[in-house]
């Protein structure tokens, strides 16, 4: 398969930063070397190279851009194609200025999102897994988000499933076996061969899917409810940890709720805070509205900060909260240790262990470091920190590794109710076929380029 030429900015424009434009195809050295103004010659030049020089508009011979040309020949490139990387120090108009004589050049076009990931998983230099990573990591959130995108690139979950897929293969080779061979002893032999590997290739797709659920909170974060009566300082809280904490966040989808939303990273973990403005009971029909919307954001948290004024006693309202809370997980921040202490404590006992509860003040930042490690010890135990990073954060292939399951289940049940073993066989082919999907093995086009559409520009 040829591919033409492609060209985009793959770097984010910013303010006076390096900008990188990437080419890729079989013209790519040829078409910039028509551009390039250099001691060097960078058609013959050696791959993995980089050369200074500039770019000049080739109507008036006008230089348009100092710049660093790097060249990559395939198949030893990101796309597995000769690859070309002009870095410009200038600005947004400067690179702008340089693609736009690239592609004037008419044999080069500009690249859909996604194409140059795309090229490399068609080159056969990426596996789908490592392909939707790549996306992953455009999205992520947060540093940790960042680094489980990261190991996954590096093909951690592509090689849990290739693995997989080897031991189910092994297992349709003995399956074959049998069908030729259909002795009655090598029967009863296969089918608890047949038993024992799909147990324990459940067993791994289990363990895999447990990822899953992590995976998707690191990747959107942890939803997080800060609630409370009005006035203990939930809004303050907010604010003191977006202060501090904020994460980078490019492409939320558009919110339109009510609830006050932000995404900050505590001690690596994202959280996706929601500060659902005083949650009480009341007569009046628009605040109503507000607190409906408070409740279904509090029905979705992985987490509630549960925050008290520790400057009064307990009230109806806070006891009517805490029964409601019964069951979640709850971390309770006696705010306003500033002030003297009026809440008798005793009465939270039976709804809170003393470790989830902390004490604060937002008004002098006392506690927060507390309530971080609190959180962390909550849902990640230091299990986090774990070498094994291979988690499943992908819908599709939470999905495709159900599939699998079931398709293993089937093939027990099959052996279980006495079907003939070339009917097992089919089950145990569909898991292989399912698991492969994951990787790309055996993908319908229009998948790849639903997959691939999602991609920023120049990726
Ligand atoms: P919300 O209604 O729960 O969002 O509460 P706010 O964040 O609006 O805070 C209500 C009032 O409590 C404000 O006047 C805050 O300045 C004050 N406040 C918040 N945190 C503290 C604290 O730790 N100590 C003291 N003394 N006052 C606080
Ligand atoms: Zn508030």
């Amino acid at each position: 398969m040829t591919l033409d030429t492609i060209a985009a900015i793959s770097t984010a424009v910013g303010e006076g930063g390096i900008a990188v434009i990437r080419v890729s195809g079989p013209d790519a050295i040829t078409e910039s070397a028509k551009l390039f103004r250099s001691k060097s010659n960078i058609v013959d030049a050696p791959s993995h190279t980089v050369h200074y020089g500039h770019i000049v508009n080739p109507d008036d011979g006008e230089i348009v851009e100092e710049i660093l040309l790097t060249i990559m020949r395939g198949p030893r490139s990101f796309t597995a194609e000769d690859v070309v990387e002009l870095s410009t120090h200038g600005g947004v108009i400067a690179v702008k200025r340089v693609l736009a004589l690239l592609l004037r050049q008419g044999s080069i076009r500009i690249a859909e999102p996604g194409e140059f990931t795309k090229r490399a998983f068609l080159n056969g230099r990426i596996d789908l897994t490592q392909a939707e990573a790549v996306i992953d990591l455009i999205r992520s959130k947060s540093d940790r988000a960042f680094t489980v995108a990261m190991k996954q690139a590096e093909g951690a979950l592509s090689r849990k499933v290739k693995t997989l897929r080897h031991q189910l293969v092994e297992l349709l080779a003995h399956i074959e076996v049998n069908i030729d061979y259909p002795e009655h002893d090598v029967t009863e032999l296969t089918n608890q061969f047949i038993l024992e590997k799909s147990r324990q290739a459940c067993a791994e797709i289990d363990r895999l899917l447990k990822t899953a659920e992590e995976g998707k909170i690191l990747r959107e974060g942890i939803v997080t409810a800060i609630v409370g009566r009005p006035n203990v300082g939930k809004s303050s809280l907010l604010n003191a940890l977006v202060q501090e904490n904020k994460a980078i966040v490019t492409d939320i989808p558009g919110t339109t709720r009510d609830v006050i939303e932000e995404y900050i990273t505590l001690g690596g973990i994202p959280l996706r805070l929601l500060d659902t403005a005083g949650i009480r009971e009341t007569t009046d029909v628009v605040e109503r509205i507000g607190v409906e919307r408070s409740r279904t954001a509090l029905e979705q948290a992985d987490l509630i900060l549960f925050v008290l004024n520790g400057n009064e006693p307990l009230h109806e309202d806070d006891r009517k909260l805490m029964e409601q809370l019964k069951g979640r997980p709850v971390i309770v921040l006696l705010n306003k240790s500033d002030l003297p202490s009026k809440l008798d404590t005793a009465e939270l006992a039976d709804f809170y262990t003393e470790e989830s509860i902390v004490r604060m003040s937002v008004l002098n930042e006392t506690g927060l470091d507390r309530l971080e490690r609190v959180i962390r010890d909550m849902f990640f135990g230091g299990e986090l920190e774990s070498a094994d990073l291979t988690y499943v954060s992908n819908v599709r292939h939470i999905t495709l590794l159900h599939d699998a399951r079931r398709s293993l289940t089937d093939a027990m049940e099959a052996i279980d109710n006495g079907i003939p073993i070339d009917i097992v066989q089919i089950d145990v082919r569909t898991a292989w076929e399912q698991l492969g999907e994951m990787i790309g093995d055996s993908v319908a086009e229009s998948l790849i380029d639903q997959i691939f559409s999602q991609f920023c520009l120049g990726k």
